[in-house]
Formats: structure tokens, sequence, C-alpha cells
């Protein structure tokens, strides 16, 4: 996409039509837009947007792997929308699934959107957690394998003292890296955690 393109013309994020500036997504789309969804992992409730599939699964993997970073902002809306069961008056701070940084990988998708997020509800966003190994990537093993893989991997940057804390991620497909961030946080103090993420598999 070319910048002048970027800068000046919004498009659809799930079938890149052009869009006016003021809407989040063209009007066939809207029409279709699914109802938000829950999933609870370890007796935490996470909220997600879409299925992880069609066109919901493209802006997602766009944003991520195609330097669409302007997405977050309309995306965060979205997740923004799925909190309905969840009491976001009774939160303290807002957190991310961290990765792992070295100098190939600098930026933290989950962090962007948690930031958003953030900023919407009026919250902290603060790198609550540390992910202290490298990692396979995920989406190449099997779910045996991925609920090892991420196995004790993550633990709380601070004490978290009874914090209400609403954690960030962009996709849950297993739930093995939302489950071991909750129980980190957890460890770590909190006092109740909820979980937001864009798309999750069904
Ligand atoms: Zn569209």
């Amino acid at each position: 996409m070319r910048l002048l393109d970027i800068l000046f013309t919004r498009r659809c994020p799930f079938c890149e039509k052009v869009i006016a500036l003021n809407e989040n997504e063209c009007g066939k789309c809207r029409l279709s837009l699914p109802k938000p969804g829950n999933r609870e992992l370890c007796g935490t409730l996470c909220a997600y947007s879409f299925p992880y599939s069609g066109a919901y699964r493209t802006a997602i993997l766009n944003y991520k792997f195609k330097n669409q970073h302007y997405l977050a902002q309309t995306l965060s809306y979205y997740m923004l929308s799925s909190l309905k069961a969840i009491d976001t008056k009774a939160l303290d701070v807002v957190t991310y699934v961290p990765a792992y940084m070295d100098k190939k990988h600098k930026f933290n998708h989950s962090r962007l959107l948690a930031e958003c997020i953030a900023k919407r509800l009026s919250l902290p966003c603060r790198q609550l957690l540390i992910k202290t190994v490298k990692t396979e990537k995920q989406h190449n093993l099997s779910r045996k394998q991925r609920t090892e893989n991420v196995k004790n991997v993550f633990k709380a940057a601070e004490k978290l003292n009874g914090s209400r804390v609403l954690l960030v991620d962009d996709i849950i497909t297993t739930g093995c890296t939302m489950t071991e961030c909750i129980n980190a946080l957890k460890f770590g103090g909190a006092d109740s955690v909820y979980g937001v993420a864009l798309c999750s598999s069904l």
C-alpha cells in the first residue's frame, strides 16, 4: 500500500474497500459483523470480537504481518465493544501478553492493542508480565506441544497487590498462552483478571 493511500484513505479492515474517514468498516461488512463472544479459561472470562476465520482472520493477519499498524485503532474499538460482560469501571490496569524482545523482534502487536484499549478506558497500560524464555511459535505446534511450550514461561514483573487487571492478546487459539498469563498474574497477586482478544478459535 502506498504511503499517500495509507495517510488519506481509510479502508474496511475486512474487505479493504475504501470507506469514509469516520467509519470503522464498510456498510456491507457492518451488516454481517458477528456478535462478540466469551470463553472461560481457568475460571477467567475472556471476551473476543470475532472468530479466527475468514475476513476477520485476514484483518488480524494484515495487522500483524503486513505492518498495517494503523489498524490497531479500529481493531481495539471492536475489542472494547466485546467487553459488555465485564465491568470495566472496576478495572485498575490494562496489560498484554508479552513478547520475547530481541534485536529482530521489537514490536509487540498485543501491546499496541492494549494501549489503544487503555486510552479508551482512561486506564494505565503497563507491562505486568515478563516472558522469561524465547519459545517456539505456537502455530507450528500440536495442542500438546503448545501447552508444554508456554508452561511457566511468564512471570509477574512486579507485586500486583490486589490489582484488577484486563489482559490483552491478539488471538486466542488453544488458550494455553492466555491461561499461563492469567495464572502468572494471579500468582503475582492480582485480585481479578479478565481477558480480551480480537479473534478466537471456536
Ligand atoms: Zn468491508
